[in-house]
């Protein structure tokens, strides 16, 4: 596990749940640039099968980078009210998200959330008691996987989305690459082994 000398990491004692923190534009739903609008939420092939397919025991979060904020495209009530139009339609197909992360920031914030900075991992990891040791991260930017990295749980890179070429790409290596999130699920079923 690498961290960046400006990340501090909280000390936290060991949480008992694994959890999959997901990214959610570009894994989840089709990444419309600063989406707002909930009527604009299209999920992206597979991905309600594949969150009907986790395993029990596992806790899912969403954690986004959501610049709009900082750069005055929208406020952070605004993104509460597309998350929580989201959480009521996967709900409706009986998937339950744990917790909606988001980082307000921008890139020149330096915040401790912003990804590839690890902050919404360790802050979920606190507030739902998650052993990072034995999660998961799937994401469609090199900044997901950076991220996971650091908070060293599990990760996966999936094809949709960004599919790991974003702008500002960071150099980073996934554990695992998956074409889309049902690819990325069927990977954790199979277990770390593989
Ligand atoms: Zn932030």
């Amino acid at each position: 596990m690498s961290l960046d000398s400006t990340i501090e990491v909280p000390l936290m004692t060991r949480g008992n749940n694994p959890a999959i923190f997901l990214d959610r534009d570009g894994v989840i739903i089709a990444d419309k640039h600063f989406q707002i609008n909930p009527d604009d939420i299209e999920f992206i092939f597979g991905s309600l099968d594949a969150l009907k397919r986790v395993p029990l025991g596992y806790v899912i979060v969403s954690i986004s980078n959501q610049s709009g904020v900082a750069r005055g495209l929208f406020c952070e009530r605004d993104v509460i009210v597309f998350n929580d139009a989201l959480d009521s339609r996967l709900r409706s197909f009986g998937i339950n998200i744990a917790g909606w992360y988001f980082c307000p920031h921008g890139p020149d914030d330096n915040c401790p959330c912003r990804k590839p900075a690890p902050g919404m991992i360790f802050q979920a990891a606190d507030d739902l008691s998650i052993d990072l040791d034995r999660s998961w991260l799937i994401g469609d930017k090199s900044s997901d996987i950076s991220a996971g990295n650091k908070a060293g749980v599990t990760t996966i890179l999936v094809r949709t989305g960004y599919a790991g070429i974003e702008e500002e790409k960071v150099d980073v290596r996934p554990d695992f690459v998956a074409d889309n999130l049902y690819g990325a699920i069927e990977i954790v079923i199979r277990g770390k082994q593989t």
